[in-house]
């Protein structure tokens, strides 16, 4: 039996990582940057005012207050976008806006609320000191600062920076293409009615939702019978050229198993067990003349979607060309269980105020109390029992962080 790590550096040496991409702002959310976003422009990129008001000289207001104002002629308006250099009469004020560039010899802006608003003559009644309601240029970004650094996920606070750094377009990881197909002949569509015997495909959307929710793309998802013909010549020439295509069910010990029946003759998948519970049974290779890398997961859904976490992520992230690390969290068990010797096991748990317990039901055919997990906690192969209080290592479940 292969160990996870094993196993997973095994999975690793099937892909190598897709060139970079680049993309315009509004297609950047949730991408990842493969290069450093490097400001064009100073923010601010001019020292401007930070309120609506007048433009002074410091020196001019000095004294100034509501019971002796100062009053000084008004030498015009300065608007936000106002592209022309003003130049600040001394004894003089500008009316001046937000945003708008303060005039040469100005040192500190009046906010309208200190003055009596005046148009051409202005009674103010603050000494405003040097640089008060200034934004100065460069204060927040100099222009050629690393504002945003490769391996950062983009929010909309990221986006911004870079539009306001005035870089339109950023240079991100590629976001793998993914074909994901689900065998077996009991599987119905979601919302059809069931005959006795059969069930419902969940693994199909459950798998699109983890390749999404991790930052690749699902660019085809489909189903077969256990039907080995079928299988060989989908396979053999995957359509809509996947970057890795995600098989669940048919790699048991069992008759129709057909993936399993079907790639081992190819001589390029191999099936092997890792010593995990759940998802013992796995597969993985190259399939077709474009040898697409291939990972066929456990068709227990509960196993399909422990494997998602423990090999498809890491693969993903070496498709993008991006560093993967086990994401780990450590908490303390609020229950004891039981754990199978000899194999690492992952087990829903819910994460309380007081530690995690195990969210239910941990059969690998158990959706319900996945549906309730917030973590997998990872017990290793050596441990037996988990007692309460125990320290407990906890894995991020995929779209729910
Ligand atoms: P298999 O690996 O094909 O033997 O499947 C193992 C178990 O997982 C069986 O109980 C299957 O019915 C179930 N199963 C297989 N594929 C899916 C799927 N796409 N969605 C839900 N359950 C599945
Ligand atoms: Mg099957």
């Amino acid at each position: 039996m292969r160990t996870v790590d094993e196993h997973r550096a095994a999975l690793l040496a099937l892909v190598s990582a897709l060139p970079p991409v680049t993309v315009a702002l509004s297609e950047a959310l949730g991408r990842v940057l493969a290069a450093d976003v490097v400001a064009a422009v100073d923010l601010p990129g001019f020292d401007n005012s930070a309120m609506d008001g007048y433009a002074v000289r410091s020196a001019d207001v000095a004294g100034a207050s509501g019971d002796s104002p100062v009053v000084l002629d008004v030498d015009g308006d300065i608007a936000a976008g106002d592209t022309r250099r003003h130049v600040l009469r001394p004894g003089a004020a500008m009316r001046i806006m937000t945003g708008a560039p303060l005039p040469e010899g100005a040192d500190a802006i009046v906010p309208v609320e200190s003055s009596d608003g005046g148009v051409s003559r202005v009674a103010v009644t603050l000494a405003a000191e040097v640089g008060r309601h200034l934004r100065l240029q460069g204060e927040d970004v100099r222009v050629g600062d690393v504002v945003l650094h490769a391996g950062a996920r983009l929010g909309p606070g990221q986006v911004a920076l870079a539009a306001a750094s005035n870089v339109a377009e950023l240079t991100v990881a590629a976001r793998p293409r993914v074909s994901i197909l689900s065998t077996g002949d009991e599987l119905v569509l979601p919302g059809q009615p069931l005959e006795h015997g059969q069930i419902v495909d969940s693994n199909s959307v459950m798998l699109a939702a983890l390749v999404t929710a991790a930052g690749a793309e699902v660019v085809g998802s489909g189903h077969l019978d256990d039907d080995a013909a079928a299988m060989r010549s989908l396979l053999q020439d995957p359509p809509g050229e996947p970057d890795l295509i995600l098989t669940t069910g048919g790699v048991s010990m069992g008759a129709y198993d057909t993936v399993k029946e079907v790639l081992s003759a190819t001589g390029t998948v191999d099936f092997v067990k890792v010593a995990m519970r759940p998802g013992m049974p796995q597969g993985a290779g190259v399939v077709g003349e474009r040898r697409t890398p291939i990972v066929t997961l456990p068709g227990n859904p509960v196993s399909s979607f422990v494997s998602f976490h423990v090999f498809v992520l890491p693969v993903l992230r070496a498709l993008a060309g991006l560093e993967w690390e086990q994401a780990t969290a450590g908490s303390v068990a609020a229950q004891g269980w039981s754990s199978i010797e000899g194999r690492a096991e992952f087990t829903r748990v819910v994460l309380d105020t007081d530690g995690v317990r195990p969210s239910g039901g941990q059969g690998s055919h158990m959706l319900g109390a996945l549906a309730d997990a917030t973590h997998l906690a990872v017990v290793d192969a050596a441990t037996t029992q988990i007692q309460p209080g125990d320290a407990v290592r906890l894995l991020p479940l995929v779209g729910q962080d």
